[in-house]
């Protein structure tokens, strides 16, 4: 888990690096007045949304996939959405299990870690796939752009309009809010993904299972002969734990447990409700 951290912050620096290049290139043709300022501001961050594939895929070191099952993972996790737009997958050569979902509106794409597609079964690498793709249908990538966005305008603003530390705090405001707003996001993603077809809820649990909580404990090869019935008393015991360790703030997706917990719901939602 630390090595994703870095990946992540490394793509952070580029991504800073971009927005502080391209802003001051501008600003050097124009006047500093507020008007420009903020226009200054929407053409950086216009140029970061556009280079984010490329920044991304240099810091994660992804390549692009030609694994002719993970590429029929996609399109059958994609037709399930009935997301119709083309997505470009990449692997990730490092040890860790995790997917993710980026792009922008003329590049999307998916990122998969090759202990991922090795570990998790068909089924559960379909769901994983399906939460990604649920990011890409329902733009969380262009939601989290506008408001990112959208916090450094109402900063320049008000540092123009009021004081520094005013806008400072509201600043701060605006980033700690990033937080929630992603864990909304994520549980969405689950959501929108489960209700797609009747076993993805179970099976994005039980790669959850995997993913959160047995890859923290056990080497990947013990976990793929892990049998389906005893993840499900895994996942039983994660439930019922109040294991609420990972219950911060600053975390950006909301809780294994209470992850579990609501997929597990959906479940009993869509496949026992004509018995009860
Ligand atoms: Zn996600």
């Amino acid at each position: 888990m630390k090595i994703f951290f870095v990946l992540w912050w490394k793509y952070y620096i580029l991504s800073f690096a971009v927005i502080l290049i391209v802003e001051t290139t501008i600003s050097l043709f124009l006047p500093s007045t507020l008007p420009f300022t903020l226009l200054e501001i929407l053409f950086a961050f216009l140029a970061w949304y556009f280079l984010s594939p490329v920044l991304l895929t240099i810091a994660f070191r992804g390549t692009k996939s030609n694994d002719e099952n993970l590429l029929r993972y996609v399109s059958y996790a994609s037709a399930l959405l009935n997301f119709r737009k083309g997505v470009h997958v990449y692997e990730v050569n490092e040890k860790f299990l995790n997917a993710m979902a980026f792009g922008n509106i003329i590049y999307r794409a998916i990122a998969v870690t090759t202990p991922l597609k090795e570990t998790l079964n068909e089924r559960e690498l379909v769901a994983v796939l399906s939460h990604e793709i649920a990011h890409l249908k329902n733009m969380d990538t262009e939601i989290q752009w506008i408001y990112i966005l959208l916090i450094n305008l109402v900063y320049v603003y008000l540092s123009y309009e009021t004081s520094l530390i005013y806008s400072g705090i509201v600043l701060l405001f605006g980033v700690l809010l990033m937080f929630p707003l992603h864990r909304y996001l994520e549980k969405r993603a689950d959501i929108t993904a489960s209700y797609t077809t009747n076993w993805i809820a179970k099976y994005l649990g039980d790669a959850l299972v995997k993913i959160g909580y047995l890859s923290t404990q056990l080497p990947t090869y013990i976990i793929k002969e892990i049998p389906e019935f005893q993840i499900f008393y895994i996942k039983q015991s994660l439930i019922y734990s109040n294991r609420n360790g990972d219950n911060s703030f600053f975390k950006t997706h909301p809780p294994l447990n209470e992850r579990l917990k609501y997929l597990n719901e959906i479940d009993t939602k869509l496949n026992f409700t004509q018995y009860t």
